[in-house]
Order: structure tokens, then C-alpha cells, then sequence
């Protein structure tokens, strides 16, 4: 498999090279909006250390990161009033992944909404909003 590389946009992201908008984190683990929502709510979830996808990822990140994804999931349920959640996770290129380290999306849903087409930027007030509405959720 190809290496971790350090310089991907996630990894910025965990060094605070690069803004994000910051939901929830702990020892292990961060979840930050993502910035193309193909639903309002759309978060993404990530281990703190290094690994490309779920093909390298070791038992300790995997068991960490889907703690956060349930607590992720609870939460915009509870903030968009979802009636479902989609979980999605992509292992490399072949496999529709984009960003080379490990990530879930959490998508709120809701019954007979089709998630938007991907590739599509933010609004990033909208985005905002949504954020602190997860946080409040959470609290
Ligand atoms: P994938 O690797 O296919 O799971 O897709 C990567 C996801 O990361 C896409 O949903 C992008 O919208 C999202 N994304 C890419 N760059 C950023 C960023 N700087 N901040 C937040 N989300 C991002």
C-alpha cells in the first residue's frame, strides 16, 4: 500500500495549517464539517494519528473513530431532527477516496431527500450555523 503522506489536507488540517470547522474532539479523535455538504450537517470524522483508510487503520484507530462517528451520528440526528443517518467511508482511489486519511461522513437524513451531487462548495455561513447546532446537540 502507498504511505501515509503527511502533507495530505487532513493532516494540515490536524496541525492547524489549514482552518476547519471544528465540531467535537478527544485524545483520538476529531470531527469537522465537511466543506462540500452533499446534506446540511454533512461532518466528517478522523483519527488524531496517521493512517490512509480503513485498509491500515489499526484496531485502537478504528475502535476510536467509530466511538465518535456514533456520538456524531446521535448528534445530528438530534440537531436536524434526521430521521436517518448515512455513513459513508471511502478506501483509496479505486474506491471513490479523495483525501488519504482516514475519515466517516455523517450525513443527516431525512425521508424522500436525495443527498445533493458531490463536489459542490458550501455556503460557509450555512456551514457555521449547522456547526453550532451539532454543538449544541452535543451539550
Ligand atoms: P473522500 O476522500 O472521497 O471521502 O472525500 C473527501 C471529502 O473531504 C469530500 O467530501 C470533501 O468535500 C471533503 N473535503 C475536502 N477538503 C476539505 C476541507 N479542507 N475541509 C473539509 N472537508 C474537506
Amino acid at each position: 500500500m502507498t504511505a501515509y503522506d503527511p502533507e495530505n489536507i487532513f493532516a494540515k488540517i490536524l496541525r492547524g495549517e489549514i482552518p476547519s470547522t471544528r465540531v467535537y474532539e478527544d485524545d483520538d479523535t476529531l470531527a469537522f464539517m465537511d466543506i462540500m455538504p452533499r446534506t446540511d450537517g454533512h461532518l466528517l470524522v478522523i483519527p488524531k494519528t496517521p493512517c490512509r483508510n480503513l485498509l491500515d487503520a489499526s484496531p485502537e484507530q478504528l475502535a476510536a473513530v467509530m466511538a465518535t462517528t456514533k456520538k456524531m451520528a446521535l448528534a445530528v440526528k438530534a440537531a436536524f431532527g434526521a430521521d436517518g443517518v448515512t455513513i459513508q467511508q471511502f478506501n483509496e482511489a479505486a474506491g471513490g477516496q479523495e483525501v488519504f486519511h482516514l475519515h466517516f461522513h455523517v450525513l443527516p437524513r431525512h425521508e424522500g431527500m436525495p443527498m445533493r451531487p458531490p463536489g459542490n462548495m458550501g455556503d460557509m455561513d450555512a456551514i457555521a450555523s449547522h456547526a453550532e447546532k451539532i454543538r449544541a446537540a452535543l451539550n
